[in-house]
């Protein structure tokens, strides 16, 4: 790896933690432990693949522990796509009913699978991705199901799915700092499910393929890391404080700046803020940031390459503008003060810059 690479990756002031969380150094440690001690198939009837096995089984009852579900409701995908195409494939034919505000993982299968028939489900992420923002899961109707992408929620605040009503929940692991490519579909026992992924055994026939093996043992050391640090706790306070120093800031001292992000502390997560400034674009401002280190994004990355505005500051806004102006900053555990005096000492600049130049009036 070269030199600059790792001064650069240093330096920047990373600020896209929403997107996706670097593997935590106890976490990589252990994967690369794993990588030699739990390398067996998982399936496998010998000592090895019972020493894997018993790796995944361990982080299926932490997860469950902390989410107030039984193990046998946990199953291992690839990641909260998969999760989430599960479950609305599940309901193929059936009445699917979204937010406006769903990841494209939600609408786009929403949009292939919806029909008419019964039972309904409805999929109501509990906070969005792009605004942080809370979103209400409608009230339980009998004879209905509900799922909730909690992708953004975890270890952020606690989570109780019977609290919460839930017939179904999606994780991710690279969220909290474990690796890309492990999630969970937590299924309430009874509830109806058809596989996605259909192959062997694993998961009693609910998910096949091979173990990620490595992946979960990474995953239950980043949930190890989330219940020893009590991570909500850091966000409620700590993490809060410098999003909420950051969206008073850039409304003093910015003009034609507006917040898409409700920071009132029972409307949003505490680590996102989304923030729009007229006359400016959203993605010359990211590149003008990333050109000076401050790596933020523009609305949700999955959607970056796509020209047309956010669906989700559409649906809350309606105005296009607004959309095509914002700007996204999450934060994660590693962030200080002083990333928010650098982004404060760069942005109010390259926003007067783009305002003067921009011929929208
Ligand atoms: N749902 C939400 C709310 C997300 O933020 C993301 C990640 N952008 C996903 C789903 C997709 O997660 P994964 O990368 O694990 O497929």
């Amino acid at each position: 790896m070269g030199g600059f690479v790792l001064y650069y990756i240093y330096y920047m002031v990373y600020l896209d933690y929403a997107a996706t969380v670097p593997i935590l150094p106890e976490v990589s440690k252990t994967m690369q432990k794993a990588e030699r001690c739990f390398f067996a198939n998982a399936s496998a009837l010998h000592t090895p693949g019972h020493l894997s096995k018993n790796e995944i089984e361990e982080c299926r009852e932490l997860l469950a522990k902390m989410i107030n579900a039984d193990p046998n409701e946990i199953i291992f995908t690839s990641g909260a796509t998969e999760s989430n195409n599960t479950i609305i494939r599940t309901f193929e034919g059936c009445q699917i009913e979204t937010s406006p505000m769903e990841h494209h993982s939600i609408i786009e299968a929403a949009k292939v699978y919806r029909g008419k028939k019964s039972p309904k489900l409805f999929s109501f992420m509990l906070a969005n991705n792009e605004t942080g923002e809370f979103i209400k899961i409608p009230k339980r109707k009998t004879g209905a199901y509900y799922h909730s992408d909690l992708t953004q929620v975890l270890g952020k605040i606690p989570i109780d799915v019977k609290k919460l009503g839930l017939d179904y929940a999606t994780f991710s692991a690279h969220k909290i700092g474990g690796p890309i490519g492990v999630g969970v579909l937590y299924v309430k026992d009874g509830a109806p499910f058809i596989p996605l992924i259909i192959g062997g055994m694993q998961e009693g026939k609910r998910r096949g393929g091979t173990y990620n093996t490595v992946g979960i043992v990474g995953f239950k050391e980043a949930l190890k890391f989330v219940n020893k640090n009590q991570t909500w706790k850091i966000y409620d306070t700590r993490i809060r404080e410098l999003r909420d120093v950051l969206a008073k800031r850039i409304l003093k001292e910015i003009p034609g700046s507006s917040l898409n992000t409700d920071i009132n502390r029972r409307k949003s997560l505490p680590n996102i803020l989304n923030a729009s400034f007229s006359a400016a674009e959203g993605e010359s401002i990211q590149l003008y940031l990333d050109a000076e280190g401050i790596i933020v994004s523009t609305g949700s990355a999955c959607a970056a390459g796509d020209i047309k505005p956010s669906h989700v500051l559409m649906a809350k806004t309606g105005d296009a503008e607004v959309a095509h102006s914002s700007i996204r900053f999450s934060f994660g555990l590693e962030n200080t003060m002083d990333d928010i005096d650098k982004v404060m000492e760069i942005l109010p600049g390259i926003i007067k810059r783009l305002q003067g130049i921009s011929t929208i009036s």
